[in-house]
């Protein structure tokens, strides 16, 4: 019989096992000091389908070239591609990336509002990046559900979805507000390390006690 599911104590737990581990692409990058909501968002976009380790190069070579909206207006799709090599579709990417710095710069002024809504209407930003920039630049609860979020609260039975987004709807009803940036900053490296898409490491995991290991066939 498993006890109550606590997810304080689940967190503070995988708080301690990912230690070791290093940080998701977005934390680590505001770290290093790429820590405005346009960088934010530029990386998100950067991350999409690309693992942290590329992410994080890739990005601190674009910053290298171009950190604000007028600046990424100055290179064109080709050079701006060029920069993205090693990602997921660059070429996709690069005209994405242009269109969102020509309409916060036509826009708004050249500063991008640190909003939900305005983030979304973007083209090419959706719920996981808006809410994952806003919450590491800006400190907005907002919860962004990748891959690892989706996989690991399901595998708890935490919750029951099929898909991120419903997963996100979900979590957004069950966990507090104060908690929604933690949900990225920490199960992500868990997702990525310990609760991992095969084989994860069930037999050493902190948080085992509170976990219904759903769909959970083989373990390490
Ligand atoms: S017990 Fe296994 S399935 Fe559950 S969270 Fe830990 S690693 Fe993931």
């Amino acid at each position: 019989m498993k006890p109550d599911f606590d997810l304080t104590k689940v967190l503070n737990r995988i708080e301690e096992a990912i230690r070791p581990f290093p940080k998701a692409a977005m934390f680590d990058l505001f770290e290093r000091g790429y820590n405005s909501l346009f960088e934010q968002l530029i990386s998100c976009i950067i991350s999409i389908r690309t693992l942290d380790e590329t992410t994080i190069p890739v990005s601190e070579r674009l910053f290298a070239v171009a950190r604000t909206p007028e600046q990424l207006l100055t290179l064109d799709a080709s050079t701006l591609a060029d920069l993205l090599y090693g990602t997921q579709y660059p070429e996709q990417k690069a005209y994405t990336m242009l269109g969102i710095a020509h309409r916060i710069v036509e826009e708004f002024e050249g500063r991008l509002p640190a909003d939900f809504q305005t983030l979304t209407s973007l083209k090419g930003v959706g719920p996981k990046c808006a809410n994952l920039a806003l919450g590491v630049a800006e400190g907005k609860a907002g919860i962004s559900v990748d891959v690892h979020v989706h996989r690991v609260t399901n595998r708890w039975g935490y919750v029951q979805t099929r898909q991120p987004e419903q997963t996100l709807k979900v979590l957004e009803t069950k966990v507090p507000g104060e908690r929604w940036i933690d949900i990225n900053r920490l199960l992500m490296p868990f997702g990525k390390y310990i609760c991992t898409g095969t084989l994860p490491h069930c037999s050493t995991c902190p948080v085992r006690e509170w976990c219904e290991q759903v769909g959970v066939t083989r373990h390490r």
